[in-house]
């Protein structure tokens, strides 16, 4: 199918497009790679009339360490955060997961903010951000506030964002103790999104920090009792029927919480064994 007409703006600056937003509201959408956004406008799946691009655009740039966290801007592609010099370094679980994401032809258009925005439950950049403990900077006219991973992502592709807001950047936690991680992911061919994706941070001596994509209707992170093997299996055995999850097209909801009980302990075992 072919998208309905709608009018592209290219804005010079961050001001311009933050107007925009202001001005046309629940009619525009930001584009960022354009990797969901055009499939979304060809299925006819949204009503937009006016795209906002700031696909690579300068005022978007930027990947910065800054007070903790690791600062990613709103026109950052993934294949250039994957390519920074320092991520394996400053983000272990961050380098380990986006490998994952989609294509080499898809990273290098699809965003990090582009991929938090479509809130994708099973997207590895959203399952990264809430297992990490990170959060979104979401600017419009009215201001900039800040939203924790757990509060932004409100569902199946829903978020917490206004309409007039645009996401200027995600911010990763970074502290020495979330750098013992390790990400699995099971999907039927490599670049398919994930039927079940786990990332598990060893942040602590008794206990992991796990994050489950693929399961519940957004990524959950929970702390899992590490203390004995029996004590993950009885608290992963209780996270799969919690979470619940359904069918759907590629897999049923009782594959994915079997996914959980089998991979969850391999993935934990990953990340307490890295060096810190
Ligand atoms: C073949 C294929 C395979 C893929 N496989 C995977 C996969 O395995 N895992 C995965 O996670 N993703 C996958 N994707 C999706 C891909 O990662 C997208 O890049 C990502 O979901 C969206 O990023 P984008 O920059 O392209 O955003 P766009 O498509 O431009 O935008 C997506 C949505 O977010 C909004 N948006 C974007 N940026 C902002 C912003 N800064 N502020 C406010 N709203 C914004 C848009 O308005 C739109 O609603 C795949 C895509 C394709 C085509």
């Amino acid at each position: 199918m072919k998208p309905r007409a709608f009018d592209y703006v290219r804005p010079d600056t961050a001001a311009e497009a933050i107007d925009l937003l202001a001005q046309h509201g629940e009619d525009a959408r930001i584009m960022a790679g354009g990797q969901s956004l055009m499939a979304i406008l060809n299925l006819r799946m949204s009503e937009t009339k006016v795209i906002i691009d700031i696909g690579g655009h300068e005022d978007f740039k930027g990947i910065k360490v800054a007070g903790g966290y690791l600062e990613v801007g709103a026109s950052v592609t993934q294949n250039e955060l994957l390519s920074w010099p320092e991520l394996a370094k400053t983000a272990p679980l961050l380098a380990k997961a986006m490998p994952w994401v989609g294509h080499f032809q898809t990273r290098n258009r699809g965003t990090v903010c582009g991929s938090l925005s479509h809130a994708d439950p099973s997207s590895e950049i959203p399952l990264s951000l809430a297992t990490l403990g990170g959060e979104v900077v979401l600017r419009s006219k009215r201001g900039e506030r800040v939203l924790a991973a757990e509060e932004f992502q409100t569902g199946m592709l829903s978020t917490a964002r206004e309409a007039d807001e645009m996401m200027v950047a995600a911010r990763f936690p970074i502290a020495p103790n979330l750098r013992r991680a390790a990400f699995r992911e099971v999907a039927r061919r490599h670049g398919d999104f994930a039927i079940l994706a786990l990332a598990a941070v060893a942040d602590d001596d008794k206990s992991v920090r796990l994050g489950i994509g693929g399961l519940a209707d957004r990524p959950v992170a929970t702390r899992i009792d590490t203390t004995s093997k029996a004590a993950i299996a009885e608290a992963l055995g209780t996270l799969a029927w919690e979470l619940e999850g359904s069918d759907d097209i590629h897999a049923t909801a009782r594959y994915r919480r079997d996914l959980l009980r089998r991979l969850g302990p391999i993935v934990i075992e990953e990340a307490i064994a890295c060096a810190a």
